[in-house]
C-alpha cells in the first residue's frame, strides 16, 4: 500500500475522535519495526525525523551541529527507506520532517521526497511565522506535500528545540494562523513539554483544545490540531534503567490527560523521549545478558561512562558508519540492532492502542502526493 501524506490520516483521526502516535527515528534500522508493529495492528504510521536525525543520517556524529549537504543525505537515505517498504506493505505510511527550521531545509525534506513536513516558526514574531509558514505552504501543497506549523511555545529541550518557558497558544489566533497560511495543521502550546523533564505535576490545558477547534469549526476551516512533547516517560523504564546501572530521572504526561484530549480535538500525538529511554533499557540489558560483550565494547564503555545519557545517538557513534551501512557484521551489533526494533515495537505498540489508531488504517484515504495536488490545485 501507498506513501501517502499526512492529511488523510488527520481527517480519519478527526473524523473518528483517535490519533496518531507520530514516532521521531534516528536510524534505518527502526524503519521497518514502525512499518512492521502498525501493520499488526492495523493503523497507519507515521515515521518522522528531526533535522539533527537528518544529520545524523547523512553521517555526522556531531549531529546538532549538521550542515544543510549532511542533513540533504540523510533525508534522501530516510526517504528512499520508507518509500521502499511502504510500497511493500498494506497500511498507508507518511514519512514526516519534524521542527524544520527554515524554508531551504523543509524544501530539501520535500525534494528528498516526504509526504509531510512542519516548519517551526514559533520562535519568530507573528507575521513573520505566518510569512514563512506560507512560503512553506506554497511550495508544499503544489507537491501534495502536507504541512504543519506552530504557534505558542513549548518549554523543554529536545535537540536543537529549546525554551526555558512556555507560552500557551492563542486559540484566537488559531483561526487567522490557519487562514493566512493555508497550512494542514498546527501544533500547539497547552501544557507539554519537550523532553524527560516534564515535571510531577503536568496538568494541560484541554480549554485551549475545545477553544481552537470550536474557532475552527465556526469558520468551516478543516484543520487539525498537534501534541508536542507528549511522552508518557513510563516510570517502569526508568526504573528499569536506573536498576541496570543507569540514572535517568524525568516525568511524562499523564496518559488519563492525553486521552482526555485526543477526542477534543488532538489528532496526531508525537513521541520520541519514550523511544529513547526504551532503546537504552534494553542495550543495558543486553549488556547484562552477555557480559561477554561488554570486554572491548566502546559502545558499553560510553554507557557506562555517561550514566545520565539516553539519547541513544550519543553512545552508537561507534557503530554509526556500520549502521548507515547496513553492515551488521558482529554479535554485539547484531544485538544492539535487534534492542533497537524491541524499543519500536514497544513505544509504538503501547501509542498504538492507547491513542486509539488501533485498527483504522484501511479507513485512510490512499491518497498519493500527486493526487493529493490536485486536490489543493481544487482539480478534483
Ligand atoms: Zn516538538
Amino acid at each position: 500500500m501507498p506513501y501517502v501524506p499526512m492529511k488523510p490520516l488527520s481527517a480519519v483521526a478527526q473524523k473518528l475522535g483517535v490519533a496518531h502516535g507520530a514516532f521521531n527515528i534516528n536510524l534505518l534500522q527502526q524503519v521497518d519495526a514502525v512499518i512492521k508493529i502498525h501493520e499488526k495492528l492495523r493503523s497507519a504510521a507515521i515515521i518522522q525525523v528531526a533535522e539533527p536525525a537528518t544529520a545524523f543520517l547523512g553521517g555526522n556524529p556531531d549531529f546538532l551541529n549538521g550542515s544543510l549537504s549532511e542533513k540533504a543525505l540523510g533525508m534522501k537515505r530516510i526517504a528512499e527507506r520508507v518509500k521502499k517498504l511502504s510500497k511493500a506493505s498494506r497500511i498507508p505510511v507518511v514519512l514526516h520532517l519534524d521542527h524544520g527550521r527554515s524554508f531551504e531545509s523543509v524544501k530539501l525534506a520535500i525534494d528528498a521526497g516526504f509526504s509531510s513536513v512542519m516548519i517551526d516558526g514559533s520562535s519568530l514574531p507573528y507575521e513573520e511565522n505566518v510569512a514563512l509558514t506560507k512560503k512553506v505552504v506554497d511550495y508544499a501543497h503544489e507537491r501534495g506535500v502536507s504541512v504543519e506549523g506552530e504557534l505558542g511555545i513549548l518549554a523543554g529541550t529536545e535537540d536543537d528545540v529549546f525554551a526555558e518557558e512556555s507560552s500557551y497558544t492563542n486559540p484566537l489566533l488559531v483561526v487567522d494562523f490557519f487562514k493566512k497560511t493555508e497550512c494542514d495543521s498546527l501544533a500547539i502550546s497547552y501544557g507539554t513539554k519537550h523532553g524527560a523533564a516534564k515535571g510531577a505535576n503536568v496538568k494541560l490545558r484541554k480549554e485551549i483544545v475545545i477553544a481552537s477547534l470550536e474557532n475552527l469549526r465556526h469558520e468551516k476551516i478543516q484543520g487539525t490540531l498537534v501534541s508536542h512533547g507528549s511522552s508518557l516517560v513510563p516510570e517502569y523504564i526508568i526504573s528499569e534503567i536506573n536498576s541496570l546501572g543507569g540514572a535517568v530521572s524525568g516525568h511524562g504526561i499523564p496518559l488519563e490527560q492525553l486521552r482526555e484530549v485526543i477526542p477534543l480535538g488532538i489528532s496526531k500525538i508525537n513521541i520520541d523521549t519514550d523511544i529513547r529511554l526504551a532503546t537504552t533499557r534494553n542495550i543495558l540489558e543486553l549488556y547484562k545478558l552477555n557480559p561477554d560483550y561488554t570486554t572491548n565494547s566502546q559502545v558499553y564503555d560510553l554507557l557506562k561512562a555517561n550514566p545520565k545519557v539516553f539519547d541513544y545517538r550519543n553512545y552508537l557513534v561507534p557503530y554509526l558508519e556500520d549502521l548507515l551501512a547496513e553492515e551488521i557484521t558482529n554479535p554485539e551489533l547484531e544485538k544492539i540492532v535487534k534492542a533497537l526494533e524491541n524499543a519500536i515495537y514497544e513505544i509504538c505498540a503501547t501509542a498504538i492502542i492507547n491513542f486509539g489508531s488501533v485498527g483504522t488504517a484501511f479507513k485512510v484515504e490512499a491518497l498519493s502526493l500527486e493526487e493529493m495536488a490536485e486536490i489543493y490545485r481544487g482539480e478534483k
